[in-house]
């Protein structure tokens, strides 16, 4: 296999594991969860900001790589219970709405996620009451770096650990020559600037003055202290080595695990938002860590296995690239990989590895400043 480059098809083959087994994201996003909750109260502020600003009846909001899982309904929980609770202090909660719009790649497992819809509005009535604000949840697929809504139509963005995947894998990664590391982050990065900056534009079109975009995104700072997920992938290379020198893969099959990623550092994301002809300004920026192993703050100071936590850590890669190795490889190779995987991870975690993550809070640029009240 492997007749066409990973670039050529990104949009067709980007997908987290769907269905709710083992392997599947719903079963492995903990990490991401853990995300979700740090940021809450950012996403939260903003939300509310935008309502006291433009008191809309209908408040739209989309989550934009929504993927498939308790995540998506965490989001969800999260718009309605601010606008639920801002507008029941306002006594007009009557008059109230929300439209929740659901995008990711079309490979997503939608499906996994409006069957349990139903049980998910019934649970939400047992903890806000019947007269809940209503809500109503659509899907909108496609790639967010398309338009997506119409123009001006959109109050809030919301979207968390989706923008470091990129439109494609840069162009020249997949040539055999480029080998200097290096070379090739520099591809990334210039990537990741023409993608994040057509995310931008495409957004500033869809969102309604006085609506807000807030953005989660793991991302690296230049300091050996850390090391960040896209240096976290790039082990799987190691992995393949080994494989290729035992003769169970090919030279080839390089191009195979240069994946449509990039962790950008928060001077980049600052540059591409602050271009001349940028869209939004940067209203706040906040940065915390995540750990490697999800659970290392609960391990106290246990002992920790350290093979069984590199199990652990990755699974949860296993559930955003297994999709993509799919396209070239088959089940067994791809199991030896990730065997090998888990082993060169668990030599890391005795340094307590952790990156950064970034969640920035955007409003359009231009006009006059619309306050809350
Ligand atoms: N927001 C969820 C999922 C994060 S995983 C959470 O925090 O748990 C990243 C998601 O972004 C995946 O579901 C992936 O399919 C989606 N994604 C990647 N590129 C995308 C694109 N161009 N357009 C829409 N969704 C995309």
């Amino acid at each position: 296999m492997g007749e066409k480059p990973l670039s050529a098809k990104v949009e067709q083959i980007v997908h987290m594991v769907g269905g709710t087994g083992e392997t599947s994201y719903a079963k492995n996003s903990i990490v991401q969860a853990k995300v979700i909750l740090k940021a809450k109260p950012i996403v939260e502020e903003a939300i509310r900001e935008v309502y006291r600003t433009l008191f809309p009846m209908k408040f739209v909001a989309a989550d934009l790589g929504c993927s498939s899982g308790p995540n998506t309904f965490l989001v969800i929980s999260e718009i309605i219970s601010v606008i639920h609770d801002l507008s029941r202090r306002l006594d007009i909660s009557h008059e109230s709405e929300i439209q929740i719009f659901l995008n990711d790649l079309p490979g997503n497992d939608f499906n996994n996620i409006f069957r349990s819809l139903m049980d998910y509005k019934k649970q939400i009535k047992e903890d806000k009451g019947e007269n809940v604000v209503p809500f109503y949840v659509a899907g909108s697929p496609g790639s967010f770096y398309t338009r997506l809504f119409p123009s001006k139509s959109v109050h809030f963005f919301h979207s968390s650990y989706s923008q470091m995947w990129l439109s494609q894998v840069p162009r020249m990664v997949d040539d055999e020559s480029t080998f200097d590391e290096l070379k090739k982050e520099n591809l990334y990065s210039e990537q990741f600037k023409e993608d994040f900056s057509t995310f931008l534009k495409l957004r500033s079109k869809e969102l309604i003055f006085g609506g807000r975009m807030v953005l989660t995104i793991a991302g690296r700072v230049n300091n050996s202290e850390y090391k960040d997920s896209f240096y976290m992938l790039g082990l799987l290379r190691l992995a393949l080595n080994d494989m290729i020198s035992e003769g169970l893969a090919r030279k080839a099959d390089r191009n195979a695990i240069n994946f449509p990623y990039y962790a950008p550092t928060i001077e980049e994301l600052k540059s591409i938002i602050d271009q001349k002809e940028g869209f939004f300004y940067l209203d706040n920026v906040e940065t915390f860590e995540s750990s490697w192993d999800p659970f290392e703050d609960e391990l106290n100071n246990l002992q920790p296995d350290y093979i069984l936590r590199g199990k652990i850590v990755v699974k949860y890669i296993q559930a955003a690239v297994e999709p993509l190795l799919n396209v070239h490889f088959d089940k067994e190779t791809i199991a030896n990989l990730f065997f090998r995987y888990a082993k060169i991870i668990t030599t890391h975690l005795t340094e307590k590895p952790k990156w950064v993550n970034f969640v920035l809070v955007l409003k359009l640029r231009g006009r006059m400043q619309l306050k809350a009240c």
